[in-house]
């Protein structure tokens, strides 16, 4: 096995065998609070997309949808197009930053909260412990025979867990297409093979790292634990057991028979026992630790109940460790969160979501673009003007039909109009109704006298007749003979 040598040059192995962790159940505020988020990140998985959103007759009615057959998005009343790409992406660079700022200002805090690794394999600890019984009954039936007993709690777990997992699969699919129906075809066999494919996959992989592999993943599988030092100094918060007043650490009865010998940390393992990565917190930051706080409602108990003040293990930065061994205070927790490091990071992220708003909110929902036909690039009329020919490819991205004015300014005395209309009667604008959320290509035609430049820039606009007047426009050339084609 591949190893690694530490500072000391023992080698350690790279890879630790998985030992079975059974993490006990806990109370108190951070459990409280753990309770509290996997309640909101799960409601808002299973439950978004069957949130309605109106948009109208000609657009779906489901709030969060990803519609690959039609190249659309749909984020409530946004509605992103294929060419508008880059608000997707500005929002993964946003998470990404409020990642960083989240690290740097209270460490794994993600990992141990909202990380969908950390939340499903919560769920699954707590369906272990509502099947088998808390820690020292999972111990007890792992570590025993293949009993009746057992045989029948470990199949009824996994048909937990393969109902969960099967349920997060399910709810992936319904963000790419509209919910109740893709509900009503998979359960009658209708879906597309597709969905079926990505559900199995999904059942499967949730079944085993939220069933099975849990903390590995954390541990060996995920490359965040490996970035996140990039993000954090020491004035980052990490769950921190306070070795210098928890050390040397003894039991009740013995620090009660050698009086002040011991520190307040009782040896009594509670904080190893809820850790539902199975560490020791007391050995010192380490990768395996999400910074979940179990370890410290944990302790917060046991101070309570043998009457020593609370925050042997806390939330603690390794300026303030450095601090309270030296006998002084841990800094107010707002010039903690506040400094320049996370204001940075806040700033940009800011930045991004004010720009992006911005955008949003001045961006037209009529877009131009205009192909020049270049065969024949120009055609002479008898009474000596000169036509050429243009494709319009016009995109009404709003979610009823248009209607829309097109016009030419820059051309003088040009006239214009569409495949089926004449020449007789055109004049400089002409108006289209544009189906709703669609691309529209029309032929145009425009007539110009043909005295003038053999190539001459014009622009070709488009206007709306009916709401939202703002519209596109795009420069183009007109050709006379001798342009040289
Ligand atoms: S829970 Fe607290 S007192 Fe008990 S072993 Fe852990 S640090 Fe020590
Ligand atoms: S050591 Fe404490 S904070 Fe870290 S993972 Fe374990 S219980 Fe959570």
């Amino acid at each position: 096995m591949a190893s690694a040598e530490d500072l000391s040059g023992a080698r350690a192995p790279l890879y630790a065998a998985r030992r079975g962790v059974y993490p006990k159940a806990v109370s108190g505020p951070f459990r409280r609070f753990k309770w509290a988020i996997m309640g909101v990140t799960l409601a808002i998985y299973y439950g978004t997309p069957w949130m309605r959103w109106d948009r109208g007759p000609y657009a779906p009615d489901q709030a969060v949808l990803v519609d690959l057959a039609n190249r659309r998005f749909y984020m409530f009343q946004i509605e992103i197009w294929p060419h508008e790409f880059y608000y997707v992406a500005g929002l993964l660079i946003m998470a990404g930053i409020g990642l960083f700022l989240v690290t740097s200002a209270v460490g794994r805090a993600w990992c141990g909260y909202a990380c969908p690794q950390t939340v499903w394999t919560d769920l699954f600890q707590h369906v272990d412990r509502l099947v088998d019984g808390d820690r020292n009954a999972q111990v007890r039936l792992a570590n025993g025979p293949w009993s009746f007993e057992k045989i029948s709690k470990r199949t009824i777990k996994y048909l937990i867990y393969l109902t969960i997992a099967f349920w997060t699969g399910g709810a992936w699919i319904m963000y790419f297409a509209d919910a109740p129906t893709l509900t009503h075809d998979f359960w009658t066999g209708q879906a597309a093979p597709i969905a079926y494919g990505t559900v199995a996959v999904l059942t499967a992989t949730t079944f085993i790292l939220g069933g099975f592999l849990r903390e590995q993943v954390c541990i060996y599988m995920c490359p965040w634990p490996r970035i996140q030092t990039a993000m954090m100094d020491e004035k980052s918060l990490l769950v921190t057991y306070k070795d210098w007043r928890g050390e040397p650490r003894g039991s009740v009865k013995k620090a009660m028979a050698h009086p002040g010998a011991f520190g307040d940390c009782i040896d009594c393992n509670q904080c190893v026992a809820v850790c539902p990565t199975g560490i020791d917190i007391r050995e010192g930051p380490q990768i395996g630790c999400i910074t979940c706080a179990l370890c410290i409602d944990a302790c917060d108990g046991v101070m309570a109940q043998v009457g020593r003040p609370r925050g042997l293990i806390d939330y603690c930065t390794l300026d303030d460790a450095a601090a309270e061994k030296a006998g002084g205070q841990a800094r107010p927790a707002l010039r903690t969160l506040l400094r320049p490091r996370t204001l940075i990071y806040l700033g940009v992220w800011s930045a991004i979501g004010a720009a992006m708003l911005f955008s949003l909110g001045q961006r037209t929902r009529l877009d131009l673009a205009v192909q020049h036909e270049r065969s024949p690039l120009h055609v002479q009329l008898s009474d000596g003007h000169v036509r050429n020919n243009y494709t319009l490819k016009l995109r009404n991205m709003e979610t009823r039909p248009r209607r829309v004015a097109v016009s030419v300014s820059g051309l003088a005395d040009a006239v214009l109009w569409t495949e089926g209309g004449t020449r007789e009667g055109a004049g400089r604008t002409v108006s289209l109704t544009l189906a709703p959320d669609s691309v529209t290509r029309v032929r145009l035609f425009i007539a110009a006298p043909g005295t003038g430049p053999a190539r001459q820039d014009f622009t070709i606009s488009t206007r709306g007749l009916d709401g939202d007047p703002r519209g596109d426009s795009d420069i183009i050339q007109f050709d006379r003979p001798g342009s040289g084609q």
